[in-house]
């Protein structure tokens, strides 16, 4: 059985967050699951920034080593080769939980995040979706909505795996007093998304690109809600280092039917790009909007790129990526 070491000393967590006056804030230990995917890799970025030491564990799934490969050589910056299924141990302060394989392993990999911070009096936080709101009932949705899941639909495998996560997480809170913390993420988009995991944002774009049409499902009348990832990664941020446990959505606010959004790709990329209507997936929300009181007011956090503004970033990106071309940049 694990024992729980001792918390002393600068590199242990500091609960306050509070630096002393006149003494420089010694660098946390940090993990990232998932570190090598999407999300992971810009808040690696930010937190080797910052000065923290990190360690990403990622068995490149869905990640590249290419996210992440700018701090190679960098002594504050540790990657493993590692299937958070499997039980996982080390010394650190907090854990970003953004490793998601495929549900009911999700849960798995969630539980033994949880295990290791319990041991180890490691702050954790893990990134749940909007997903838990299933087809919502409620518009915009707000924290406290419990949500429309269907547990046997083609998507619930996700659904409910995310949905189980947050359960063990307050569990582990209620019944191991480890501090947690929980983010409901709405669809996010940004340079080193995957190009071809059929998210709308990456396959608009990539379509544009390669002169091919944009593949709008069902009529093009549902909606979401696209937040650029560095908002994200901002979010994320404050709500480990804050106070709140949550549950926080972390999305902008601002809507588009997928109409809408095949309207800014080809304003963006290509205004001659044609849209072709394809049946759309079963279960499929029909709109989904957060509402971010809760982390305006609690974290101070609200998105400030709007889509116009960072589709572009996302769209350098994906033509270097896609044909290879220029030197990769990352805004
Ligand atoms: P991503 O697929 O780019 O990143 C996930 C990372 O986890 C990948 O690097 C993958 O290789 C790794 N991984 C998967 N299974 C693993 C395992 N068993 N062990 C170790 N590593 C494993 O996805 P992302 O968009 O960066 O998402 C990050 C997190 O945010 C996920 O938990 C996801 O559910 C959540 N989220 C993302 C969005 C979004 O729009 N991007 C929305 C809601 C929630
Ligand atoms: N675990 C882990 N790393 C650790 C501590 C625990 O991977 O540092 C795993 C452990 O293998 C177990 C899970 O986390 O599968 C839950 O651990 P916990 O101690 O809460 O549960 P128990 O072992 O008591 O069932
Ligand atoms: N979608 C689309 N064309 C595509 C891919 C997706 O019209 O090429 C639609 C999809 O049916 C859904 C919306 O875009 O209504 C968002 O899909 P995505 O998988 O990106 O996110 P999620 O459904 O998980 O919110």
């Amino acid at each position: 059985k694990f024992s729980r070491p001792h918390r002393l000393g600068f590199g242990s967590f500091n609960p306050t967050g509070k630096i002393p006056l006149g003494l420089k804030r010694k660098g946390l230990r940090i993990v990232v699951t998932g570190g090598a995917g999407f999300v992971g890799s810009h808040l690696v970025d930010r937190l080797i920034a910052r000065g923290d030491s990190v360690i990403v564990v990622d068995n490149f799934f869905t990640g590249r080593k290419e996210n992440v490969m700018h701090h190679f050589g960098n002594p504050n910056f540790e990657l493993i080769r590692h299937d958070v299924v499997e039980p996982l141990l080390l010394e650190v302060d907090q854990i970003y939980h953004l490793a998601c394989p495929a549900s009911p392993t999700n849960v798995v990999g969630t539980l033994n995040m949880l295990g290791l911070a319990k041991r180890v009096g490691a702050r954790f936080l893990l990134t749940s979706t909007s997903e838990v709101y299933g087809d919502p009932l409620q518009h915009p949705q707000k924290e406290t909505y419990w949500g429309n899941v269907n547990p046997i639909g083609v998507r619930s495998c996700y659904d409910e795996g995310k949905r189980t996560a947050e359960t063990l997480t307050m569990d582990y809170h209620r019944g191991a007093e480890v501090e947690v913390r929980i983010a409901r993420i709405f669809n996010t988009y940004g340079p080193r998304m995957c190009i071809d995991d059929g998210r709308v944002v990456s396959n608009f774009v990539a379509q544009a690109l390669r002169k091919e049409p944009l593949t709008v499902y069902g009529d093009g009348k549902q909606t979401r809600s696209f937040q650029y990832v560095s908002d994200l990664v901002e979010g994320l941020m404050r709500l480990m280092e804050g106070e709140h446990i949550g549950p926080f959505n972390l999305g902008n606010p601002g809507e588009f039917t997928m109409l809408e959004l095949a309207e800014v790709v080809q304003e963006t990329i290509d205004p001659n790009a044609k849209i072709e209507f394809r049946p759309n997936t079963e279960d499929d929300p029909h709109k989904r909007k957060p509402d971010i009181g809760r982390a305006k007011e609690l974290l101070g956090w609200e998105p400030k790129v709007s889509l116009r503004h960072g589709l572009p970033l996302m769209v350098s990106e994906f033509r270097q990526r896609i044909f290879g071309i220029g030197i990769l940049k990352y805004p």
